[in-house]
């Protein structure tokens, strides 16, 4: 989830370097087993897998993240991939490359909805304030929903604004 002013402190002074190697280390894909959704990539969720945006598609001049209404009424969310580092103990200080990940939107919010259930709350209420982790992408709202719905699953991500980058599934 997006760093919270209030947190902004505990991380190293070195947390771009650090960033930058753990993205380098994944290659640039997210590190979630069997995501492998590639950093700034172009695509859509579908049946929680991701599809990079087909060829058709860009040939139809798809370049940005927008919705398209499909022939059969459902609307098609394309997004753009934007990897994070998690800490997997939720402890900014903690910057062993053991504890960092680097994950997409979905699985970032994902794993932090299921282990930050009681501060959820406040994550909501400083979203505001946030943007660091998202990087230059206006998705700093991304965390404001978490914890209002059950966790996991499509019910988790269903709510999120479209700034957050998270799609909503085609269904
Ligand atoms: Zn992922």
């Amino acid at each position: 989830m997006p760093i919270r002013p209030e947190n902004k402190h505990r991380y190293p002074a070195d947390w771009q370097a650090i960033r930058v190697r753990i993205l380098e280390r994944a290659g640039y894909r997210c590190e979630h087993p069997g995501c492998q959704a590639r950093h700034r990539q172009l695509g859509y969720w579908r049946d929680d897998k991701w599809v990079p945006l087909p060829r058709a598609l860009r040939d139809a001049g798809v370049d940005k993240p927008t919705v398209i209404a499909c022939a059969d009424g459902s609307m098609l969310k394309v997004i753009r991939i934007v990897l994070t580092i998690a800490h997997l103990d939720h402890t900014p200080e903690h910057c062993d490359e053991t504890n960092l990940r680097a994950w997409c939107q979905r699985h970032h919010l994902r794993y932090d909805a299921r282990h930050h259930v009681a501060t959820a709350w406040r994550t909501r209420h400083a979203a505001a304030g946030t943007g660091d982790l998202f990087g230059a992408e206006p998705s700093a709202h991304a965390g404001a929903h978490l914890g209002q719905t059950a966790l996991g699953g499509q019910a988790l991500l269903s709510g999120q604004s479209d700034r957050a980058g998270v799609d909503l599934g085609a269904a």
